[in-house]
This record gives C-alpha cells, sequence and structure tokens, in this order.
C-alpha cells in the first residue's frame, strides 16, 4: 500500500520517460514563469543541452532525447524551482546582441544598462576616443562599447579577481581588445591616467541596504552583493570617488555617465555640479525612472 502511494507522490522525472521534453519542462516551471516565459525558458533549456531548435521542436524531436540530457535537463529544473536565475544555470546570457558568460562573480546585465550604453554610443559618434568602464564586472559596458564605437581604446576596472577572469574572457569571445585591471575604485591614484579619458562610464553598486526587502530571491540569494549594494548613510559613495577621480582622468570636454539608482537622481546631479561638471542631464530608462546622468567637464 505504501508503495502505491509512494508512486503518487514522487515528483515526476524527465529521466526514463518518452514525453515531449517541452512540455515537461514547461509544466515543471510552471509555477514560477508565466507560460509566455515558461516557454522561452524551455526553448533555451533546448538549445543549449540538446541543440535542439524551435523547429525541432515543433517537429517534436524533443521526445527522443539521450537520457544523459534527461537528467541534465531535472538538474537545471530543479535549480530554477530554487530560485537560481537561468541565466547562471546556463552560464550565459545574450545582450547588445552578444554573448556573454556569467556567473556568480557578475551580476546579469540588465536592459536599464543597455540603455546607458545606447546613449553613450548615440552622444559619440566620433572614433577613436578613449573610455573608461568602472566596476566592469561581465564586461558588458566595455565590450558593447568597444564593438560600436570604432576605434575606440578601452580600459576596465573591477574590484573584483573574478569578475576580471569572466570580462576577460567575454571580451576574448566577442573579439575585442580591453586592458582590465584589477583596481579598487575607492582607494586609487589617478597619476597614471591624468588627462587621459574621453568617457568614463560607471554602472556601480547603488542599491541601499535598506531596498533588500523589496527585492526578489532570485537576485537576492545568487547575484554578487558586492556589486548590488551600498550603506544607507553613504548611498553615493561610489559616485563621488569616481566623480573626483575623473576630475583629473578626463580630458577638457570629456563626458562622466553612470548607471543611479532612480532615488538619487537630483542628489547625484548636485553633487557634479558642486564638484565642477557641467551639462548634467539626468535621463529616465523605458519604465520612467531617473536611471542615467551625464556630465561634461571642462577644464
Ligand atoms: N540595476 C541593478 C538592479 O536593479 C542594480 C545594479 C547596481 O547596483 N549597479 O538589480
Amino acid at each position: 500500500m505504501l508503495s502505491i502511494i509512494c508512486i503518487f507522490v514522487m515528483e515526476p522525472k524527465l529521466t526514463n520517460s518518452m514525453l515531449s521534453a517541452d512540455k515537461y519542462i514547461r509544466e515543471s516551471i510552471s509555477g514560477i514563469f508565466s507560460p509566455r516565459e515558461a516557454s522561452q525558458v524551455s526553448m533555451m533549456i533546448l538549445e543549449k543541452i540538446c541543440g535542439l531548435s524551435r523547429l525541432d521542436i515543433l517537429m517534436g524531436r524533443d521526445s527522443d532525447i539521450k537520457e544523459e540530457h534527461k537528467s541534465m535537463i531535472d538538474a537545471i529544473i530543479e535549480r530554477l524551482i530554487n530560485n537560481e536565475p537561468l541565466q547562471y544555470i546556463l552560464g550565459d546570457t545574450m545582450f547588445m546582441d552578444m554573448n556573454f558568460n556569467v556567473n556568480c562573480n557578475v551580476l546579469i546585465p540588465r536592459p536599464e544598462t543597455a540603455e546607458l550604453i545606447g546613449l553613450i554610443i548615440s552622444e559619440n559618434k566620433k572614433s577613436d576616443v578613449s573610455i573608461l568602464d568602472i566596476g566592469t564586472g561581465s564586461g558588458c559596458i566595455a565590450i558593447s562599447l568597444a564593438r560600436n564605437i570604432p576605434d575606440s581604446h578601452v580600459t576596465a576596472f573591477d574590484i573584483s579577481e573574478g569578475a576580471i577572469e569572466t570580462a576577460s574572457l567575454n571580451a576574448k569571445l566577442n573579439n575585442v581588445n580591453i586592458d582590465f585591471r584589477k583596481t579598487d575604485i575607492l582607494h586609487f591614484s589617478p597619476s597614471g591616467y591624468v588627462d587621459y579619458f574621453d568617457i568614463i562610464v560607471s554602472n556601480p553598486p547603488y542599491i541601499t541596504k535598506s531596498e533588500m526587502k523589496g527585492m526578489e530571491n532570485n537576485v537576492l540569494d545568487f547575484e554578487p552583493h558586492l556589486a548590488l549594494f551600498v550603506s544607507d548613510e553613504d548611498p553615493l559613495v561610489f559616485y563621488y570617488e569616481i566623480a573626483r577621480h575623473s576630475l583629473a582622468m578626463l580630458k577638457s570636454g570629456g563626458r562622466l555617465y553612470f548607471e543611479i539608482n532612480c532615488r538619487f537622481g537630483k542628489s547625484t546631479a548636485d553633487m557634479l555640479e558642486g564638484m565642477g561638471y557641467s551639462e548634467i542631464s539626468v535621463i529616465k530608462d523605458m519604465q520612467g525612472r531617473d536611471r542615467m546622468i551625464s556630465a561634461t567637464l571642462v577644464k
């Protein structure tokens, strides 16, 4: 009797079954994704693990997959149900039409960061510009700018060894040359870079610890807190230090770009004005929130 009950209570597994893998994945994750998201996630898993395309799935080729692939899919589903982001599980993600490796040392590139990159590209049509990205993480900003601004020379800093390794790999994968430096911007001397850069950009940590409460577990439990959080007492610490060093590192007429916490548009703009920057603009993201700031330094 007991064994009969167990059969009904046991979670179904893809292993040893002849189900449509797509249907199985979608049903297994229906509690955590909308049907539309579940279908996209399923397709990404089947493509990565089994090399199946959307057409293959439509043709029913997902009903006959290798046993080893089935157990890999079961393991992925378990991690998804445990809130781990798909990008970390699969190890990569698409961003700005490029593939980036991601892991627990780097944030998953966000759509708002693509907006910041778009802004920089649209405002800088000259070639031969020298660019610095501070807190590069996966390298998504540095690499996208190197790819989209012709003849640019890009330098990128990060405090994390793991991030520098990931970003270096991503630069190689996307065929760009970037000068990566392991650097702690809070303990930094700009002496090697005086009047050196046309553009300095940063998406530094900007979420205050008190904002943690409203955040999703998939971010809190898996993304690097080093890249996300600042204290409530000094939320602009990175902006202040970067803007201060940029006074030395930017050429005259050079531009500073930040991704910002939507709560701090005005205070960041006021701070930059007080430090001598001009043409300061606070720019909204697609959600209508203050998300970017740009400024010019005239020396
Ligand atoms: N935009 C990211 C998020 O909302 C935060 C990035 C950062 O702190 N720089 O999770």
